[in-house]
């Protein structure tokens, strides 16, 4: 199948892209690395008269410290991503969910900014996003306003962007101490999008206690999800007196709108999620008691 007919737009800067937003409203999408706009075009899952290309806008793109959190600017591709030693270094999370985004090809071409505004449920850029309580940051004509990644993720493939706002960039919180993190999921082939998965981050006090906990779902739900239940059953706790089962079983319970279809049904993702987040937190606290 082919795209319906749209006008194509390139635009010289972010904010003459946001004014284009504006004008032609609800029938214009931006298109940045196109993974996942260009086949829901082409299935015809989407219909759009105009395309607002911001592949090539060098002020999207970029990794730098600000104000104490790592900023990645939009445009940046999952490969830069992945490759960035800054990136290691301040929030290992991304560095290391980004070998589970796809394939290398659709890394090359895909954008953290495309990630997170596209807003899968399985998506590891949204997870962990959420994870950490990163920061999104869009533009329109009317200014610049800061998102809450816990008000951005809104239903499947929705957000809090307006139809004429650009996502400039992602402010990722840089996490220091005796941190630990680790991302594990479950997938029928690699390269497809888990059927179920966990992204964690710990930290621990001198006595071993877990002082700050995030816990983030994939797939197990219409957004990724913060296990909100199993953070405040650890927060305050020696590590040692808690089982990773028990965080697992935790994480699960306070799930309400598991997704079922021909990947597994929901007592099945259940059942992987609960596993997926043990693991992750086996391997995220043993990295933080020997850092
Ligand atoms: C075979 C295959 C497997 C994949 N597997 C995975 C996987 O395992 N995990 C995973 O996370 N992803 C996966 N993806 C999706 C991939 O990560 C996409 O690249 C990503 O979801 C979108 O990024 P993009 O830059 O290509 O955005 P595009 O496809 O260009 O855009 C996606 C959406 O975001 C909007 N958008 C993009 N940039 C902006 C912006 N700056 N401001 C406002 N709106 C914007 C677009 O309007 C569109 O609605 C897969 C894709 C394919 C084709």
């Amino acid at each position: 199948m082919k795209p319906a007919p749209f006008e194509y737009h390139r635009p010289d800067s972010t904010a003459e892209a946001a004014q284009m937003l504006a004008e032609f409203g609800e029938d214009a999408k931006v298109l940045a690395g196109g993974q996942s706009l260009v086949p829901m075009l082409a299935l015809r899952l989407a219909f759009f008269d105009h395309l607002v290309d911001i592949s090539r806008l060098d002020e999207l793109k970029g990794i730098e410290r600000r104000n104490g959190a790592l900023w990645i600017g939009a445009g940046t591709t999952d490969a830069a991503v992945g490759a960035s030693s800054e990136v290691e270094s301040a929030v290992p999370l991304l560095t290391r969910v980004t070998p589970y985004i796809g394939h290398f090809q659709i890394r090359n071409k895909g954008t953290l900014g495309g990630s997170v505004a596209h807003a899968d449920p399985a998506g590891e850029y949204p997870t962990v996003a959420l994870t950490l309580d990163a920061q999104m940051e869009a533009v329109s004509p009317n200014g610049t306003r800061r998102i809450p990644a816990s008000e951005f993720f809104q239903g499947l493939w929705e957000t809090a962007l307006e139809p004429d706002e650009v996502l400039t960039g992602v402010s990722f919180p840089v996490w220091s101490g005796r941190c630990g993190f680790a991302v594990e999921e479950f997938a029928r082939r690699h390269g497809d999008f888990a059927i179920a998965g966990a992204t964690i981050a710990v930290e621990l006090d001198g006595d071993d206690r877990l002082s700050r906990c995030g816990i983030g779902l994939l797939g197990l739900g219409s957004t990724p999800v913060r296990a909100a239940q199993a953070e405040q059953g650890v927060i305050g706790r020696p590590v040692s007196e808690i089982t990773p089962e028990e965080v697992g079983k935790l994480a699960m319970s306070g799930l309400d709108e598991i997704p079922a279809d021909l990947q597994g049904s929901a007592a099945y993702r259940s059942r992987v999620g609960a596993a997926m987040v043990a693991r992750a937190w086996t391997s995220a606290t043993t990295e933080a008691i020997n850092a």
